[in-house]
């Protein structure tokens, strides 16, 4: 029997949620698209472009063999990776974390977020969660999905410097405190707090965490940690704030093997806290994706046990440590001034300087995203090397504040950086004065 084509509702056809009906590319599918048009240097998407080192790559064909790794993980994730990242964070929290209630195994950073704000935020109930801005783009999509409203607080540049002719540092980036506490409200719930940050490279100080924390407590919300570049600081301390008095109590930390380990497309994360959270966040989970994937979640686990014989967190950290640093003498060469980044593996450059010829021309689908946009098109297509727009991490209000600035990621091999730093060189005939 053949359907009949005319269907026998008045109903109209499905349409697609607000949330997703815009058909607008996400900034990396479109940014990588353009990049390989012309076969630009990608430093624009955070992901490596060197091969996860071999003890890792091992561990992961090592799990596969194994038969039973390859069926359902429990929700909460297998046991020798709670095993791991209880005894990770025993040690770097300080206090004895519990694998089987203060744990849980995501599908990636991202997947935990969700889950995080699927369990502690209501529909129909206008909940408040503050970011500050710049943001990384999975979260406002993430709030308002889980029935949330993102209420944005961006971070201030607060140098004496002129941040379009000098280098200043990520540590010049600030919360403003008082900005912070005027925007919540009584339907603020929850407070999410990136450090090391992407894409500003902030590592937020013992002290601006404290702040922020009494600040937290005061209106008694919930802190939900982003530490996804805990292990890649540079020259300064990185304090989770669930290790500062009382912050345990009201904190979810977040964390990411692809992160930690180089390999993002494991889709491994985790959320460690309290287990009043993470019982919520275990049951978002479960109806979320159901459970993260076995074979890797033991690939995870195995790097883990491997990792001290090859020194390999300090290793890795002295290496990007190395990228972050030769990236940034490309730009001193050139003349172009950038936020040093104090963790995580971006840099923020301001090309506030650089001069567009008047005759170069932009497609309309970059045009209609904004300058910032069309600033990093040009990268690409003059320069060949790709970055990112930051404005994609700024509410539209707030948007102009990124507008000088291309994100590059130094997670890169050594040859892709020497590419781009041979591609960059043409920069220098393009810079103005800024007081043109
Ligand atoms: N948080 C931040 C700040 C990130 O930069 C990223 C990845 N770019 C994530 C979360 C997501 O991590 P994952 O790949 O583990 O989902």
């Amino acid at each position: 029997m053949t359907t009949s084509a005319a269907p026998s509702t008045s109903k109209a056809t499905p349409k697609p949620s607000p949330v997703y009906a815009k058909t607008e590319l996400d900034v990396w599918t479109l940014m990588n698209q353009v990049a390989a048009s012309v076969g630009a240097v990608n430093l624009g998407q955070g992901y490596m472009s060197f091969p996860p080192k071999e003890f890792i790559k091992h561990a992961a064909q090592e799990a596969l063999n194994e038969n039973t790794h390859n069926q359902y993980a429990p929700p909460r994730g297998r046991p020798g990776l709670l095993g791991q990242l209880a005894t990770r964070f025993t040690g770097r929290f300080g206090r004895p974390i519990d694998a089987n209630k203060e744990v849980s195994v995501h599908a990636g950073a991202n997947e935990a977020l969700l889950s995080v704000f699927t369990a502690f935020l209501e529909h129909g109930k206008d909940q408040e969660v503050i970011l500050m801005e710049p943001a990384f783009d999975q979260y406002t999509p993430n709030v308002i999905m889980a029935g949330g409203k993102p209420v944005y607080v961006p971070l201030r540049v607060t140098s004496d410097k002129d941040p379009r002719e000098n280098v200043i540092s990520s540590d010049d980036w600030k919360l403003d405190l008082a900005e912070f506490e005027a925007a919540i409200t009584e339907k603020t719930r929850i407070v999410v707090l990136n450090t090391p940050h992407n894409p500003v490279g902030k590592v937020f100080s013992r002290e601006e965490l404290t702040q922020i924390g009494a600040i937290a407590e005061k209106h008694n919300l919930l802190i939900v940690a982003d530490e996804v570049y805990e292990h890649l600081t540079y020259g300064v301390e990185h304090v989770s704030i669930a290790t500062l008095p009382g912050m345990w109590e009201r904190t979810v930390t977040v964390g990411s093997a692809g992160k930690l380990f180089g390999v993002t497309g494991w889709r491994v994360g985790w959320a460690v806290g309290p287990e009043k959270f993470i019982s919520a966040t275990l049951s978002a989970h479960t109806r979320i994706v159901f459970t993260s994937n076995t074979p890797l979640q033991e690939g995870v686990a195995s790097a883990f046990r491997q990792a001290p014989e090859h020194d390999f967190f300090e290793v890795q950290r002295s290496e990007y440590e190395t990228r972050r640093n030769r990236l940034m003498q490309v730009f001193d060469d050139i003349g172009l001034p950038y936020v040093v980044p104090n963790g995580a593996y971006y840099l923020l450059v301001n090309a506030a300087k650089l001069k567009i010829p008047r005759d170069f021309e932009f497609p309309d689908f970059i045009v209609e995203r904004g300058e910032n946009f069309k600033l990093v098109y040009f990268f690409i297509k003059y320069f060949g090397v790709s970055g990112i727009p930051p404005t994609e991490f700024y509410s539209e209000p707030h948007k102009e504040l990124a507008n000088d600035y291309v994100r590059f990621a130094f997670c890169k091999t050594d040859e892709g950086l020497e590419e781009a730093a041979v591609c960059l060189q043409k920069i220098k005939k393009y810079l103005k004065e800024t007081s043109d």
